[in-house]
């Protein structure tokens, strides 16, 4: 498979106060092919929100390049951009504060349309009709407005709204972390079902490694602004090489409460530090319980020690 997105060195910082700088994004590298999920986790703050974002030309990057289809992000025209924005959507985290609560649901998932494609009145409203059917709601939804919805619901019309104007590719910026937790699975099960009715690619934000491993075909672990491991979601999940991401993954719970969980959990030291005056070396290396001298020393790149598993850890 070709890829649709391709990461180079994207870094994205932001000033804090007279001298310090908020390393966002530190220096990350990846690639999306088309028709597949890459999930992006970490525990908030680690960056992946703001990486989801710069890669979609929301942020501007501060060094560094996305490339879509081959056409760098950041150095579109306007004409260019348009035409990106129609191809990349987004589905925000909190389907409460992302739409409008003036807006009906109708108007909300046709305001993309009347940008991006020229429809009729009809056509426009037929494809509404289409889209809330898409997502498993009706089109007697559409003169309604989102108050009126539950959250899973709200969420749903969120995935309508990104539909409208006929994507590629979908950034998830956590999509249900807002919801109930009887609500998340259906939320993912749905993004699935779209992914392989429509052939989308899927940027899927989540700090929930359960739901990351449900969807992603490969998985990349952030930390601090970096990406420490990179794999297929099988030699992720079953072999993490990163101390960060087997303690991650010995954190899961298991979903029978009938196995009894004899997994010894990998505690890890301390909180994380800011993102403002990371450790030097290896930004990791306070919390981990393999640190040696080379850890505070230099900082470990991301090496490709597997075929197509990558880690960013002296160890290796
Ligand atoms: Fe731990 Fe050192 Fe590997 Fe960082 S580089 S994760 S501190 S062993």
């Amino acid at each position: 498979k070709e890829n649709l997105i391709e990461v180079v060195n994207l870094k994205k910082y932001f000033p804090v106060g007279k001298n310090a700088t908020l390393k966002a994004v530190d220096d990350v590298t990846f690639n999306i092919k088309k028709g597949e999920t890459l999930g992006l986790v970490g525990e908030s703050g680690c960056g992946k929100t703001t990486c989801g974002r710069t890669v979609l030309g929301i942020y501007k990057a501060t060094d560094g390049h996305v490339y879509f289809d081959d056409k760098d992000v950041h150095s579109m025209n306007r004409e260019e951009k348009l035409k990106f924005k129609k191809r990349a959507q987004i589905i925000f985290q909190d389907p409460y504060a992302s739409l409008d609560p003036r807006m009906t649901i109708g108007d909300i998932i046709g305001e993309g349309m009347d940008v991006h494609l020229k429809l009729s009145q009809k056509e426009r409203q037929e494809k509404i009709n289409d889209l809330l059917g898409k997502v498993g709601l009706n089109s007697e939804h559409s003169a309604r407005f989102p108050h009126e919805l539950s959250g899973g619901q709200r969420q749903r019309i969120g995935i309508a709204r990104a539909l409208a104007v006929e994507p590629e590719f979908i950034v998830c910026d956590e999509p249900i972390s807002a919801l109930d937790v009887s609500i998340q699975a259906q939320i993912v099960n749905l993004l699935i079902k779209l992914q392989r009715e429509l052939g989308l690619t899927y940027l899927f934000i989540s700090h929930d490694l359960s739901m990351v491993k449900h969807i992603s075909d490969r998985v990349g672990v952030m930390y601090l602004g970096s990406i420490v491991e990179l794999a297929s979601n099988k030699a992720l999940y079953e072999k993490p090489l990163h101390p960060y991401t087997q303690a991650l993954i010995s954190a899961i719970p298991i979903p029978d409460p009938e196995v009894e969980d004899t997994r010894e959990r990998i505690k890890l030291n301390g909180e994380v530090p800011s993102p403002i005056n990371p450790p030097k070396g290896c930004k990791f290396r306070k919390r981990c319980i393999h640190a040696k001298e080379i850890c505070s020393e230099s900082a470990p790149e991301l090496k490709e020690i597997g075929k197509d598993h990558f880690v960013a850890c002296h160890l290796f």
